[in-house]
């Protein structure tokens, strides 16, 4: 008997390593089951676990058992004890008896066991005989330390599952978060990296984790805190507040991101710094935004402040009351506060017509257009107002109506004639043309004057660009009319581009769809 109880404690001492190296919970409940059926010789035993806060047990594990009649152990399940000092089955045997009838197996012995850890009773083993020997007093003593012991690992399995659970939910939002983040170790190492960070910076997480973060967030023209800022930067948070920066990075492939990057300290219970976690947010739209605003009060106190100046200080010399001025004089001031009223008239126009397609209020008034006709129109027009410039009409004979909206059109002739005549300082040809080809319609205008950069092309349709030059800063223009002319055949369904050549001239060409005719 002796030697059966020491081999019985060694046995017991096995498991229980086993059993707390254990914190996958479904083996350990396995586990648990198949020992202490092993320890008292039980043919059978279920392991069933608290449902939440709730008297309502389920079975988390089974030995000896079909599956398929786990269902029909309800009557042991139901009416557990909250607290463990109210421990006891009542009934036990009755309800033994209803489910050994609803399962048709011979169960005829059982023993509970009650597991609780931490002053919490979150379950019971049940073990089965089905012969006529009872369990004995000392099948009860070597089994209850041994379910102390089980609780305690099937406490500390349930805990961890809740806590991995909760990092995996944590871990996803902080993947699949929308702004960048990562979190870095105290020597500003990277830990974590998201997706939104890999897109943003244009590294892999791979690549990323493990490295110091100024090799991977280092911004150029950087206002503020910038932890990230500088090799051996140092995670000073004064007053544990979080620190921010802004500023520009610059990506693997070339491209810039603007980014707004706010740093916040995590400290341990000691009050060390555990981790940083840092939050990257690209915010170059909003800086293009700003930009764009900023460019728009200069730009346009700028051009309206020359016209006014001119028409001021002509109307001014021309009202002294000691000047007498000869006819000519008289004509020539009122010619000029004519022509600038007529540039602040257009560069208002001009102003509204962008903000209104801003504000999406822009609306064409279809009709049918004779496009070489509105061309002619347009260019007599120019054609009084310079001298140095030779004008040329390029349409065939048999040109295609198109429909579309005459006065918004007869804008993009205008914009793109002035244009080809004050990027033309020296004069040459002005030609405006076009042609049919299937069912749309392509127009141009050609000057032979400085011409565009090829670099700078692709940006002259955008609001306020203008090529920075010499003639540039001479010439008036609020770098309007190319991204006006754009919004208009767009909204044609068109296309506009340009080819150009500096030094020697632009051409500007545009499409329009050929819809059938209005009705009449
Ligand atoms: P605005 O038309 O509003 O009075 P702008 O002429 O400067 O001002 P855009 O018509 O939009 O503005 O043209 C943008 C820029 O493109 C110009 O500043 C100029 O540098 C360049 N550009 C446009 N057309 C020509 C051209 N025909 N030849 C050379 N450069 C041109
Ligand atoms: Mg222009």
């Amino acid at each position: 008997m002796i030697g059966y109880q020491l081999r019985q404690r060694e046995y017991l001492l096995e498991i229980s390593r086993a059993m707390t190296s254990r914190l996958d919970l479904p083996s350990l409940l396995r586990l648990i089951l198949t020992s202490a059926a092993d320890l008292v010789r039980a043919e059978a035993g279920v392991i069933a676990l608290r449902r939440g806060r709730s008297s309502a047990l389920a079975i988390h594990a089974s030995y000896g058992v079909p599956v398929s009649v786990l269902p029909r152990f309800a009557p042991l399940l139901t009416d557990f004890p909250l607290r463990p000092e109210d421990y006891a089955v009542p009934d036990l045997q009755a309800r033994l008896n209803l489910v050994a009838r609803a399962v048709r197996l011979p169960l005829n012995q059982v023993i509970a066991l009650p597991l609780i850890a931490h002053y919490e009773l979150s379950g019971v083993i049940y073990l089965f005989r089905s012969g006529s020997s009872a369990f004995t007093e000392n099948d009860h003593a070597v089994l209850s330390s041994f379910a102390d012991q089980a609780a305690i690992a099937v406490r500390n399995a349930q805990l961890y599952q809740q806590v991995s659970g909760e990092k995996r939910q944590l871990d996803a939002v902080i993947q699949h978060s929308a702004d960048g983040v990562m979190i870095l170790d105290p020597e500003l190492r990277i830990q974590v990296f998201n997706e939104a960070l890999s897109r943003l910076t244009g590294w892999p997480a791979e690549q990323a984790i493990g490295r110091p973060c100024y090799q991977v967030l280092a911004l150029e023209q950087m206002e503020g805190d910038d932890l990230c800022g500088a090799e051996g930067g140092e995670a000073a948070f004064p007053g544990g507040r979080p620190l921010m920066a802004d500023g520009v990075l610059l990506r693997a492939g070339g491209s810039r991101v603007a980014l707004s990057v706010t740093y916040s300290p995590l400290y341990d219970d000691e009050g060390r710094l555990a981790n940083v976690i840092v939050n990257v947010v690209d915010v170059t739209r909003f800086r293009e935004a700003e930009e764009m605003k900023s460019t728009f009060v200069s730009v346009i106190s700028h051009e309206l402040k020359t016209p006014v100046a001119l028409i001021k200080g002509y109307a001014n010399t021309l009202a002294r009351e000691d000047a007498h001025w000869d006819e000519e004089t008289l004509r020539e001031g009122l010619q000029v506060i004519s022509e600038e009223s007529d540039r602040l008239t257009a560069l208002i126009n001009n102003l509204l017509d962008a903000s209104r397609i801003q504000a999406g209020g822009f609306k064409l008034e279809r009709a049918d257009v004779d496009l070489p006709r509105l061309a002619g129109a347009v260019v007599e027009n120019w054609r009084t107002q310079t001298e140095k410039h030779r004008f040329a009409l390029d349409f065939p004979a048999r040109f295609p109506t198109v429909v579309g909206d005459e006065e918004r059109l007869r804008q993009v002739f205008n914009n793109l004639l002035s244009n080809a005549i004050k990027y033309s300082p020296e004069g040459g040809e002005v030609r405006v043309g076009g042609w049919r080809e299937n069912d749309e319609v392509t127009v141009y205008v050609a000057d032979q004057g400085i011409g565009v950069p090829e670099s700078e092309q692709g940006n002259l349709f955008q609001r306020f660009y203008r090529v920075d030059s010499s003639l540039r800063r001479s010439t008036q223009g609020a770098g309007l009319g190319l991204f006006l002319c754009r919004t208009i055949v767009e909204a044609h369904g068109g296309r506009i581009w340009l080819r150009s050549e500096a030094g020697k001239g632009t051409t500007v060409f545009f499409t329009l769809p050929l819809e059938e005719s209005l009705p009449e």
